[in-house]
């Protein structure tokens, strides 16, 4: 007799219990033990973000680097220098080119500067005169 139900026959399992309850136990432990791993996994899941997130913040900081002109804390991705120091040497470049501009040098010449394509002159040019740096001339 199935110990479970005290109705059907047991059957070949150790327990005694009918085919039936066997199942449902089966499946019963069965969901049980599956929820656990799924909330396991989740909390573990959840911890490990957690910790990730940390781990990359730390790193982040460890990877701060100084402006080598002027000691302050460089950007994430900056290589050559922090922003405001960028913007310096930007503007101190726009001058120049104004300058030379305005001064009559061709373009051209004025690319041949290191770090400098005709190209990308053009388009700066295109944008100074856009903002009233430098007026239109010919050449
Ligand atoms: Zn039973
Ligand atoms: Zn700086």
């Amino acid at each position: 007799m199935c110990p479970h139900c005290q109705q059907r026959e047991s059957s070949r399992y150790r327990d005694g219990s009918c085919d039936a309850c066997y199942r449902r136990n089966y499946r019963q432990t069965h969901d049980e033990q599956r929820q656990r791993d799924l909330e396991l996994s989740r909390e573990w899941k959840r911890r490990n973000k957690q910790h990730t997130k940390q781990y990359d913040a730390a790193y982040r900081e460890s990877r701060r680097k100084q402006c080598p002109a002027c000691g302050g804390e460089m950007g994430m991705h900056a290589t050559v220098g922090c922003r405001a120091c960028l913007e310096k040497h930007w503007s101190a470049r726009r001058d120049q080119i104004v300058m030379l501009y305005e001064s009559g040098m061709k373009v051209a010449d004025i690319a041949s500067e290191p770090g400098t394509t005709v190209n990308s002159l053009n388009v700066q040019l295109v944008r100074l005169r856009k903002r009233g740096f430098i007026g239109s001339r010919r050449g």
